[in-house]
């Protein structure tokens, strides 16, 4: 088999993730060029590309998600190949396909293969002629309100309704009597409509606390697939997930073994190239059921490195180049523990409100078995037309206790200050109790949300105003050139969470 040249990437995205993917271009000696929106500070993440290609001014629909925009983009800069990254148009079957017209290598499946998997609903129907198991529910092409009715007499309350081409934890309810199921299938369509131009619902038995375990999986065009084991997502809020970790904690190796099995299988059905995930949702009793897949790479695929020893995006541009996979299955283990934060622009205090400003102060966590993928620095506009996940905080360490215990060091010595985040907060997760136990389920933040409240009173506007008058001539910590003074910022910031 002949393999195709890649030489220089187009990476329509933004954030940590655009950045990670020009990390991976600069140590395989391949061109980089940022695709972007001139609404977007890109400052920090065009410093790690070669190359940026403008995709006009307007907001994410009007530039990240415009597949004409981005080929024309790639065109323009000379790009071969498109690296996605995740959300946008990563699970667009058009920009796979546009891409192979343009004779552009598309870093990730099939189209076909992101067509089958992105409705829910077909996914599962799939799923069941291959035999992995899906949660009972109901998922035909019927969508009147006379048959989704009668379908949910069959499966019973609670359940859950479901935008079949969701994503992000958009367009779901929880209906708990037959009273509340036609609102509910009323304002899922109408959410489902406006966020993905789709109304089509399905409906699936809801499991009271269970758990999001996830396997990743990769394929290449030589026929071969493997999986890099699970992900632990069970730490949610709103169906999102904010803390993610791997090995999963206090599952037998019985019980993972036949979740693996069940990921394979689910790939292999869809001759499934590049990387994936297959969601399983996992009820108390250890019973597991496909939940979707994700064509693409993962927010949390950073746990997953650090536990196997592996460069997932490097590994998926070499296989879209033709080469074969880099590891046999019988190569990969999980060795360790890593567990991975996300920290947003958000009040956590405050219905967890995206929040905006300038980051005037920001210093970042290190030392050994640290991670930090951020996509913003000190001087970093954010804005509230994007996303407003800042960075991902990834630890490791040989046990989880250890990955713990570095995770919350970790978050005690991020400093980030002109917007709102949710650091605090996370420490308040990552020591309580439960969590530090294993205790997990996607109803954590729900059933501790009382234990997760801030007690002490918020000191970071506090903090924001001593900045905003101290004399300010470096913000280096450890500057000892200049003198900084005794009313310097970090004279302020040093006590501060410790
Ligand atoms: P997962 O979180 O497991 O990757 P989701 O289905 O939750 O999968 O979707 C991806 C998440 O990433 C969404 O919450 C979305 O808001 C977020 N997201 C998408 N694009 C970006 C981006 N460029 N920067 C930060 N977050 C993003
Ligand atoms: P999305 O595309 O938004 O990621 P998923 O189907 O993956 O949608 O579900 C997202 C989250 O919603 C899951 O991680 C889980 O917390 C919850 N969830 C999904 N289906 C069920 C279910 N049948 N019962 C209980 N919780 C569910
Ligand atoms: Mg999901």
């Amino acid at each position: 088999m002949t393999l195709t040249t890649i030489t220089k990437i187009l990476v329509p995205n933004r954030g940590e993730i655009a950045v990670r993917i020009a990390r991976a271009c600069r140590e395989m000696g391949i061109a980089s060029a940022l695709a972007y929106s001139e609404a977007d500070d890109i400052r920090f993440v065009r410093s790690f590309f070669d190359d940026a290609v403008s995709l006009g001014s307007g907001d994410a629909r009007a530039t990240y998600l415009d597949v004409g925009r981005v080929i024309d983009a790639a065109r323009s800069c000379g790009a071969d190949a498109l690296h996605p990254g995740y959300g946008f148009l990563s699970e667009r079957p058009e920009l796979a396909a546009a891409c192979a017209d343009a004779g552009i290598t598309f870093i990730g499946p099939r189209s076909e293969s992101i067509a089958a998997m992105g409705s829910k609903a077909a996914a599962r129907q799939l799923m069941q002629k291959l035999g992995v198991p899906v949660v009972p529910g109901y998922d035909g092409d019927d969508q009147s309100v006379e048959t989704l009715s009668r379908e949910a007499m069959g499966v019973g309350f609670p359940l859950l309704v479901k935008a079949s081409a969701g994503g992000g934890g958009k367009g779901m309810k929880i209906v708990r009597s037959a009273g509340e199921l036609e609102p509910a299938l009323e304002s899922a369509r109408r959410e489902a409509i406006k966020a993905f131009g789709d109304g089509r619902l399905l409906l699936e038995s809801y499991i009271e606390e269970p758990r999001h375990v996830e396997f990743q999986v990769f394929g290449d065009t030589h026929g071969n697939i493997v999986h890099l084991f699970e992900r632990d997502c069970s730490i949610q809020r709103r169906h999102q997930k904010v803390i993610e970790e791997s090995p999963a904690p206090r599952y037998t190796d019985a019980l993972r073994q036949r979740m693996a099995a069940a990921a394979v299988a689910a790939a292999r059905g869809v001759e499934y190239l590049n990387a994936g995930t297959v969601e399983f949702i996992v009820t108390p009793e250890g019973e597991f059921y496909f939940l979707e897949m994700n064509t693409r790479l993962q927010v949390e695929h950073p746990v997953t490195e650090l536990v196997t020893g592996v460069d997932l995006v490097r590994a998926q541009i070499d296989v879209a180049s033709g080469k074969p996979l880099p590891w046999k299955q019988s190569e990969l283990a999980q060795r360790g523990h890593a567990v991975e934060a996300r920290v947003y622009a958000e009040d956590p205090d405050d219905r967890f409100l995206p929040q905006s400003g300038r980051i005037a102060l920001y210093s970042q966590p290190a030392g050994p078995g640290v991670r930090v993928d951020a996509g913003v620095t000190e001087g970093s506009e954010i804005g509230v037309k994007f996303d407003p996940m800042l960075s991902k905080l990834i630890c490791y360490a040989r046990n989880r206790e250890e990955s713990i215990d570095r995770l919350d060091r970790a978050l005690r010595d991020y400093v980030i200050l002109g917007t709102r985040t949710n650091v605090s907060w996370l420490r308040r997760v990552v020591t309580h109790p439960a969590f530090r136990d294993g205790r997990v389920s996607t109803r954590f933040l729900l059933d501790h949300e009382a234990d997760l409240q801030r007690v002490t009173p918020d000191l970071v506007p506090a903090l924001a105003v001593a900045l905003a008058t101290a004399p300010r001539k470096s913000v280096q910590r450890g500057t000892t050139e200049e003198a900084v003074g005794a009313a310097s910022v970090w004279d302020v910031v040093g006590p501060w969470g410790r």
